[in-house]
């Protein structure tokens, strides 16, 4: 009830003044009654203490009818000590006995009760003590004089400084009551002057709370509640700021993370999943919404461990999920109750196979060029070691060997070269268009002796191809090496079949034999460095499992594809898959 800042005020401003009526109150009316007593003894010392008019009244006392007497100067000097007959009397009393012997009020003076002060006079001395608790105020002075001694007994109810209290009272609350009207009514309008500026304020703040910056309050005063509006619109007005600023910064953390091929997943201390960028679940292949840390990670670093890492610290791992590689960092971030733990999947599968590669590329090379090797060393040494003892013939078979060996080193190194250049783009492509057709024939003639020499049949069996743009000489090199294969996989007597089509946009031209023909498990490989599907055979041959490499490299520099035709019936057929124009490059 009292909650509200109006009835606040309204409480504060009754109390205020009630506290101070009261106050007042209690000062007035006490202030009144210590006047009047105040008075009355002062009435009673100024007359008593006048030398002569007490020496008068012991003169008289001394006389036979002393009462009568001293009755007689008292009647004359009523004025002086306020006697009204009503409220405030006088007695003349026996100063022995404190008898009633005359005075104002015969009645009264007869029930005369022993004050304090009467006692003290009829023991001789002057009874002036005042006491403001008493419901009466009295002087009693004792006058003797010859024989007799009286007492002077001056006894006021007090019944006109109460009458006069009670009226004092009743106009304090008289204005009490007009005064807490008034403080009800000011303090309302008061309350409502001060409280309408709070109001709109909490208004308004309640609007910023709610997200709405679309209204600024109005100043209506230079007071503090004005510097308080001015100072809340400017601080909704940063609030908007910043919040926007945060709402973008989020917005780009959002796309950040939704189009980042890195995998990123938040979770909290409790091991919740708070983030999930779909890389993760892209990565681990499977949807990891509703799991919980341990389940994901749980067995690589558990949750607390990471938690209690001390930023920039983190921890890394691996993962293989699948015949994907991934390299994980666990970090946390922010403290222990408000942050949580942060996981980056890190995709390394093809920097992997392409680290394994390069190895087996350098096992292969050094493999490669080892066995001519040996074989050169072993030879050389015999036909040294020898000082001419064998027969000039078989020497002569030595060094062919050597010779041929020496060949197949140089061949391998150049073949290498090539592949270096075409991977480093050192390799400038003549480009020209020229007739496919005219190509085909003159790789056939040149293949022509070797396919007779194994009794095998080509066929060339080509449609009028349209021109070509593209480097004819290494165009050529490539349907060299897989005519050579052709001839070479394939047992004596075999049947060779080149056929080219094209359509609008390519040229297919297809190497068929019936040989040895390829695995199917093998199909997708023969194009890899140094992969042979039989490497003594190969080897024998004069290959170096290098050939098809090149011829790829080229063709996919021609925007072409090499490709194993899949086919049921035995032997091989090579596909070369040429566009008819090269895609620009600018
Ligand atoms: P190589 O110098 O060993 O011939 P290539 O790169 O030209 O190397 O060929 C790679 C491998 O592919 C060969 O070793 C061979 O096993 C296989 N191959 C290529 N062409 C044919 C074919 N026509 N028939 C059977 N196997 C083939």
């Amino acid at each position: 009830m009292f909650r509200s800042l109006h009835m606040k005020l309204v409480m504060i401003m009754l109390l205020l003044i009630t506290s101070l009526m009261a106050v007042v109150g209690a000062f007035l009316i006490t202030g009144v009654s210590s006047f009047y007593i105040d008075s009355f003894y002062e009435q009673v010392d100024r007359t008593f203490s006048d030398a002569q008019f007490v020496s008068t009244l012991r003169s008289e006392a001394a006389q036979e009818n002393g009462a009568e007497r001293l009755q007689t100067i008292m009647e004359a000097n009523t004025g002086a000590l306020g006697i009204d007959y009503n409220t405030r009397n006088y007695y003349i009393l026996d100063g022995v006995t404190g008898t009633f012997l005359s005075g104002s009020d015969e009645t009264s003076g007869r029930a005369l009760a022993a004050t304090p002060n009467l006692l003290a006079a009829r023991n001789g001395s002057v009874g002036d003590a005042s006491n403001i608790a008493a419901s009466y105020m009295d002087a009693a002075i004792p006058i003797s004089g010859g024989e007799n001694s009286f007492i002077i007994y001056i006894l006021d109810n007090r019944e006109t400084v109460s009458e006069l209290s009670s009226q004092l009272f009743q106009i304090i609350l008289q204005a009490l009551v007009i005064g807490l009207l008034i403080s009800v009514l000011l303090s309302l309008l008061l309350s409502k002057a001060m409280v309408n500026p709070i109001e709109k304020l909490t208004q308004g703040a309640e609007r910023v709370a709610a997200g709405d910056f679309g209204e600024t309050l109005d100043v209506e005063s230079a007071d503090e509640i004005g510097i308080l509006t001015g100072t809340f619109n400017d601080m909704s007005a940063v609030l908007q700021s910043t919040l926007s600023a945060v709402e973008n910064e989020r917005s780009k953390l959002d796309t950040l993370f939704l189009h980042m091929t890195d995998g990123v997943v938040a979770f909290d201390p409790s091991g919740s999943i708070i983030h999930c960028n779909p890389a993760v679940d892209d990565m681990l292949g499977r949807d990891v919404s509703g799991e919980q840390y341990h389940s994901i990670f749980g067995d690589i670093f558990p949750l607390s461990h990471v938690l209690q890492l001390q930023r920039p610290n983190f921890l890394e791992s691996e993962l293989r999920s699948g015949d994907r590689a991934l390299d994980l960092y666990f970090a946390p971030f922010s403290d222990r109750d408000s942050g949580g733990v942060l996981v980056v999947l890190h995709d390394v599968t093809e920097q992997r196979r392409q680290e394994e590669q390069r190895k087996e590329f350098v096992a292969n090379v050094s493999h490669e060029l080892r066995t001519p090797l040996t074989n050169v060393r072993s030879y050389a040494e015999t036909l040294r070691d020898s000082g001419g003892d064998i027969p000039e013939e078989l020497s002569n078979n030595f060094l062919d060997i050597i010779i041929s060996e020496s060949d197949r080193m140089t061949h391998i190194v150049q073949d290498l070269l090539t592949l270096s250049r075409l991977d480093s783009g050192r390799t400038e492509m003549c480009m020209a268009r020229f007739d496919f057709n005219a190509a085909i024939e003159s790789v056939a003639r040149a293949v022509e002796l070797a396919a007779r020499q194994h009794r095998h049949t080509l066929t060339v069996s080509c449609e009028t191809l349209p021109l070509v743009t593209g480097d004819r000489g290494r165009l050529e090199q490539v349907m060299m090496n897989i005519l050579g294969n052709a001839i070479k996989y394939t047992p004596d007597g075999g049947n060779i079949r080149v056929t080219a089509t094209s359509d609008s946009d390519y040229i297919y031209l297809d190497v068929a034999d019936n040989g040895i023909g390829i695995p199917v498990a093998d199909r997708d490989r023969i194009f890899e460095r140094f992969y042979r599907v039989d490497k003594a055979r190969s080897r024998e041959s004069g290959g170096t499992g290098l050939g098809l490499s090149i011829a790829k490299e080229i063709v996919e520099k021609h925007g072409g594809k090499l490709s194993v035709v899949p086919k049921e019936e035995p032997g091989t057929t090579i596909r070369l898959t040429l566009p008819i124009l090269q895609p620009r490059h600018d």
